[in-house]
């Protein structure tokens, strides 16, 4: 039976860190971390992941913003509240809660956020250094799963590694991170062809499909880590359930390792942003 690889457990290590770092960053430099989080419309999902992300930041003793507009806000509205949030000294990052609503131009709004203060890694200047080994920020829930990795298996170091998923949040950045962890790394998506013959290569299998227990414990390697990105919402047994990307019970019987769903990816992707917004903090005002 495979290792539980703990999420939520790695998430309050990560916490306790930044805490600490944020008490000393206030004593030594007089500096409070600060996160804007601003949310468009009234997306249930999206008002729990604020809620939560707020706080949080609050509890690793950071300055929380929270600007929550009107599903009709106007995407000039939207970008002078960006130049705003950019220009405040209190506020070192600045998340854009996606989905935007569809008259908004999301990478419009994404790419307003200055570099310097992206928290998220999707500006493109950060994309760019993510996948030139550069000094950016790197999105949080591909960050959480390489800590998570390597926290349990060490040095990655020749591994092979299979990402069934492409997009540019999970699929993509984890691939970049993966390659420079010196992993051999294979991205798998709706065209590849055998994909159970190809998962099952993989040393380290990360599924971001967003389709429920869609990889099956007979795709995993005996032995092979897993992380399971997918948040899936389904009606099973008259329950509203979570389930993720992989059907955890055949999987775990043939892994060596593997995330749960919930409290695996998900806490860690949330400590993830706080740590992005601690290391943007620092950033800004030069401290090592
Ligand atoms: P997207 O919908 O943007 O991307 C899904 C990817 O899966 C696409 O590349 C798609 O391929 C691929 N795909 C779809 N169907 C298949 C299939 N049958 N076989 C192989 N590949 C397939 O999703 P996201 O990356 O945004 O999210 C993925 C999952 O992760 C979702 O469940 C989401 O909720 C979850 N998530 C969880 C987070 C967390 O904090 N834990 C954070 C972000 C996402 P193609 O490109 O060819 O269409």
């Amino acid at each position: 039976m495979a290792t539980v690889i703990d999420g939520k457990a790695s998430a309050q290590a990560l916490r306790n860190t930044l805490a600490e770092t944020v008490t000393a960053l206030k004593n030594d430099h007089g500096l409070t971390p600060g996160l804007a989080v601003v949310l468009v419309g009234e997306d249930p999902a999206s008002q729990v992941y604020v809620r939560n992300k707020a706080k949080q930041t609050v509890e690793v003793g950071m300055e929380s913003f929270e600007h929550r507009l009107a599903a009709d806000t106007s995407e000039a509205d939207l970008l002078a509240l960006i130049d705003s949030l950019n220009a405040d000294d209190r506020v070192h990052g600045i998340l854009v809660q996606l989905p935007l609503p569809a008259h908004i131009n999301e990478s419009k709004v994404i790419n307003a956020v200055s570099h310097d203060k992206d928290v998220d890694g999707f500006h493109l200047i950060n994309v760019g250094r993510l996948n030139t080994d550069g000094d950016g920020v790197v999105p949080c829930t591909p960050l959480g799963c390489l800590m998570m990795l390597k926290s349990h298996l060490g040095d990655l170091t020749g591994m092979t590694a299979v990402i069934v998923g492409r997009s540019n949040i999970v699929g993509k950045p984890m691939a970049a991170l993966l390659l420079q962890a010196n992993c051999t790394v294979t991205i798998a998506h709706s065209r590849t062809k055998d994909l159970e013959a190809l998962c099952r290569t993989a040393d380290i299998l990360v599924a971001a499909v967003g389709r429920p227990r869609m990889v099956p414990g007979s795709w995993v390697k005996p032995g092979a880590t897993v992380i399971d990105v997918g948040i899936n919402r389904i009606e099973e047994d008259g329950k509203n359930r979570l389930v993720g990307d992989v059907d955890y019970d055949s999987a775990a019987a043939v892994a060596g390792a593997i995330t749960p769903v919930p409290g695996g990816v998900g806490p860690m992707t949330i400590a993830c942003l706080l740590h992005n917004t601690v290391q943007q903090a620092k950033r800004i005002k030069g401290i090592e």
